[in-house]
């Protein structure tokens, strides 16, 4: 599996689809400061459902939309496809290529897309959970965060490894799984007191 193909459209600085061909391997992105590099690195991160401003280093989200320049307006959506190259089948797909896009409007919530079906975010993040490309973006490092990681707290290293070991998905779901058994717990209380009232 490699990142094959990224376009990216009014997000950030790139207001026009400006489209990256990847290749297997290192790839070396340079440019004169603020020209864009680390945009290219939040477009990544955004369109595999990053959630986190702060970690698109913006203020609100609809900061990841072009917000113009002295020559140019702003623009109403950003949109983003990132196509990752699974001819070895490590995304649990059944496709040799898989395209993830992310739209996102100026008044509005984002859009995702797996290979052009619509789709959610919860499906964006359950594709990527096991590839080792997950939501934390653990293996995003962007300037600066080497350190946060060294410094980071035992729970917290503990979920890089957990992300990095596929376990975070099973974790999510038993959370999920648990607050349900609750709620059901709670019905079934409820249900006994009424059935001591009615007799
Ligand atoms: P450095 O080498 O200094 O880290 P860089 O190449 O990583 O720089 P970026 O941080 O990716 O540069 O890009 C910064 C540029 O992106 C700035 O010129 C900023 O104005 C522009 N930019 C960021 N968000 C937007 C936006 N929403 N609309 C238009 N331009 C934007």
């Amino acid at each position: 599996m490699y990142l094959k193909t990224l376009t990216m459209r009014g997000f950030k600085s790139f207001a026009s689809a400006t489209t990256l061909q990847l290749e297997p391997g290192i790839t070396c992105i340079v440019g004169p400061n603020g020209s864009g590099k680390s945009n290219v690195v939040d477009a990544l991160a955004w369109v595999m459902g990053e959630q986190g401003v702060k970690s698109l280093r913006g203020g609100k989200m609809e900061d990841v939309i072009f917000a113009g320049t002295s020559g140019r307006s702003p623009l109403g959506r950003a949109e983003v496809q990132l196509t990752i190259d699974n001819a070895d089948g490590a995304l649990p797909i059944e496709y040799a290529e898989v395209t993830i896009s992310r739209t996102m409007f100026r008044n509005g919530g984002s859009e995702y897309a797996i290979n052009g079906q619509g789709c959610r975010l919860l499906d964006v993040q359950e594709l990527l959970s096991d590839s080792g490309i997950g939501r934390e973006m653990h293996v995003i490092v962007g300037q600066g965060q080497l350190d946060s990681i060294l410094h980071a707290t035992p729970e917290d290293r503990r979920g890089f490894i957990e992300e990095a070991a596929g376990v975070l998905k099973h974790r999510k779901r038993k959370e999920k799984a648990l607050r349900k058994l609750d709620a059901t717990e709670a019905n079934l209380h409820r249900l006994a007191d009424l059935t001591t009232e009615i007799r």
